[in-house]
């Protein structure tokens, strides 16, 4: 798997200890997302169905011939997923990555802060809600001792 450097993202603001990278995207590239971010230990992803316009405009996606959208709207797939600040342009470096077709609708990428995280099972909050057993923190630190 491919080896993300830790970036320190200093220049983030309003500052936060976590960050939602929300990502409007091409329903047809979200496997393909999905699995590079997995493979980089990103485990937390909420994704929900959407549709909206942008330059792309009333340009319909099309897939195996039909169209997704029947008005001016076209349907794109939303990815929201919370990372701890040092994660944020790797994420967002691998999901353009795999979602870039260079052409108009390939989507937009929102970066929010993150006020706190909380784990509904433990009541855990901050970092100890964020970090996921076997996500990307570990992984990170599993590569940095060994
Ligand atoms: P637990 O250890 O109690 O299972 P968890 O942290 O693994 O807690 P889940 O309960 O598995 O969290 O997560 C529920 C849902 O929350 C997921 O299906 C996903 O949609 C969303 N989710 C969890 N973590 C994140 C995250 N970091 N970013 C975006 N969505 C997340
Ligand atoms: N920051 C978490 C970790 O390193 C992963 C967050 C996520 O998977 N969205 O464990």
């Amino acid at each position: 798997f491919p080896i993300i450097r830790a970036q320190s993202s200093p220049d983030l603001v309003p500052d936060a200890n976590f960050y939602k990278v929300e990502a409007i995207l091409r329903p047809w590239r979200i496997q393909q997302v999905s699995s590079a971010l997995l493979k980089m230990g990103i485990r937390g992803v909420t994704v929900s169905d959407v549709r909206g316009f942008g330059a792309q405009g009333g340009l319909t996606e099309r897939q195996a011939g039909s169209e997704f959208s029947e008005d001016k709207f076209v349907a794109k797939v939303k990815m929201e997923i919370v990372v701890s600040k040092d994660q944020v342009e790797g994420v967002i470096a691998k999901i353009i990555e795999e979602a870039r077709t260079g052409e108009i609708g390939d989507g937009k990428i929102f970066l929010i802060p993150i006020s706190d995280v909380i784990r509904v099972r433990t009541g855990e909050r901050g970092e100890k809600a964020e970090r996921m057993v076997g996500g990307h923190a570990d992984m990170s630190s599993a590569l940095s001792t060994s």
